[in-house]
């Protein structure tokens, strides 16, 4: 019936077979790889990304995916045929636009950059990044060129990673999002500042960090037979397909907080892939969305749910168990106050969910001007802190606190930093929802009971795959668009109790 629909799977499950093997590669490179494994592990990755790119971009590819077209034409847009064949035809556009060199340059100059990041983030010495950096923001312009743009060459690099939203919408969005943020901000800044000294001035052992953070990540539904967490610098989740979803978590002695957020975060990340149907595996339907909506599941989780009084009523009592002399005299108000204390600060992924967006802002507008030429790699240091002094008015010591904190340049990832708040929006629109449709859903927390909330997004989002884009989704699932004002009430009412606003 489908007969050319399965010979286009066919030939395209080789090519997720092969970026299934890179990304177990990727995986070992961040995770296990000793730094002068970099020269062969590039070079197998820049293989096996040449052969998933010919293979996808090839002319029996075209014909196969032209007949497929043919065969499913007339098919409801919802049904799996018609999305796989949409799904295939949007990435083969984009894909055959993206000369095989190119592919391959931008493959090894990644491999590369990531090691000289992690280098110089360690040893606080930009230079050693920065002609790494240099490379990878040119095959960026580049690869905006091919792609091709209606407006800004940055639209070519968004859509890679949020489908069909352009950079004028993203501005919008984040306007109003700002134009909510910054006297929320101000607000809470003239409220005495929350104590959270104990999270802070205590040794906290770094086992006890890890088997607390196995214990949340298996009670909110995460399957440690088709997954495990290991530690990175930099924490990640990634797929080998939905039966080997594996999640990376930071511990810092001095800070549990790193290690209790950065699981659930990535826990919630996991969930959607494990959530991915069978029936998808080994197809373009296969795992989340857009970034964006894979950022709403890692952040409802880590923090609807997880900072939430409900999940602590269960958890506090566990945990200072884990830390008896660390938080024996502490209550549980106090430490639900402590971990969702409000104060700009200089790393993103410690943010608290106030100041959070802000960190995005400051990325949006320096890649942005990186794209367009308007900014110089070598002088990014000291647009990124006069960016934050501007939006978060404090000012980074040094560049490893500063413009080395987050990975994503090393991949080469520009046009990734906006799907993060575009995840906290839509954190905000779906579980606003899914409040509505569950009720006692919150009270299920206290007990340690996550099941409805998992199989209500498993119905809602996992299922879907990625056979709808973010804007698609949200409206047929939730009939919404996409806006600032949920997550905009949702933090209102959070810090006007916490901060007697
Ligand atoms: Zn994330």
């Amino acid at each position: 019936m489908t007969e050319k629909l399965e010979a286009l799977k066919n030939r395209l499950a080789r090519v997720i077979d092969l970026q299934h093997a890179a990304a177990v590669l990727s995986w070992d490179q961040e995770v296990n790889m000793p730094d002068n494994g970099v020269g062969p592990r590039s070079d197998q990755l820049a293989t096996l990304a040449s052969m998933a790119h010919e293979i996808f971009t090839s002319g029996e590819t075209a014909g196969l995916l032209e007949a497929a077209e043919a065969e499913v034409a007339g098919m409801d847009y919802d049904s799996d045929e018609a999305s796989l064949a949409r799904v295939t035809r949007r990435m083969f556009d984009q894909q055959t636009k993206l000369p095989a060199d190119l592919v391959l340059r931008e493959s090894k100059a990644t491999s590369h950059a990531f090691v000289a990041w992690r280098k110089a983030r360690e040893t606080n010495d930009y230079p050693v990044f920065e002609p790494h950096l240099a490379e990878l923001v040119d095959i960026q312009v580049e690869k905006a060129e091919c792609l091709g743009y209606r407006e800004h060459p940055y639209d070519a690099l968004l859509d890679l990673f949020e489908t069909g939203i352009t950079t004028a919408q993203v501005q919008t969005l984040f306007d109003d999002l700002k134009a909510g943020l910054v006297p929320l901000v101000r607000e809470i800044a003239e409220r005495p500042e929350t104590d959270s000294s104990f999270l802070e001035d205590n040794a906290f052992d770094q086992q006890k960090q890890w088997d607390f953070t196995l214990l949340l990540l298996r009670d909110i539904g995460y399957d440690f037979t088709r997954g495990r967490q290991d530690r990175a610098p930099h924490p990640f989740t990634i797929e080998f397909g939905n039966s080997d979803v594996r999640v990376t978590t930071r511990i810092h002695e001095a800070n549990p907080r790193s290690a209790i957020f950065g699981s659930v975060h990535e826990g919630g990340h996991a969930l959607y892939e494990l959530g991915s149907p069978d029936k998808f595996e080994r197809t373009l339907l296969a795992g989340g969305a857009t970034l964006g909506v894979h950022e709403s599941q890692s952040r409802l989780w880590e923090n609807q749910v997880a900072r939430s009084v409900p999940f602590w009523r269960y958890y506090y009592p566990i945990l200072r168990a884990f830390f008896p002399e660390q938080l024996g005299s502490v209550s549980m108000s106090q430490f639900h106050r402590a971990i969702n204390k409000v104060k700009p600060s200089l790393i993103r992924v410690e943010a608290d969910e106030v100041t959070y967006n802000l960190h995005i802002f400051v990325r949006f507008e320096l890649e942005q001007a990186l794209i367009t030429g308007g900014l110089r790699v070598t002088d990014i240091p000291d647009a990124w802190n006069s960016k934050y002094e501007e939006y978060l008015g404090v000012t980074p010591p040094n560049d490893a606190l500063g413009c080395l904190q987050d990975i994503h340049w090393s991949h080469g990832t520009i046009g990734y930093f906006p799907t993060y708040s575009l995840g906290n929006l839509m954190s905000a629109q779906i579980y606003a929802q899914a409040k509505q449709d569950l009720p006692g859903l919150e009270d299920g927390f206290s007990r340690g009971d996550f099941a409805p909330l998992l199989s209500w997004l498993r119905e809602r989002i996992h299922g879907h795959g990625r056979k709808f884009t973010a804007r698609e989704l949200m409206k047929r699932e939730f009939k919404v668009e996409l806006g600032a004002q949920p997550l905009l009430k949702y933090l209102r009412e959070k810090y006007t109790e916490l901060y007697e606003l």
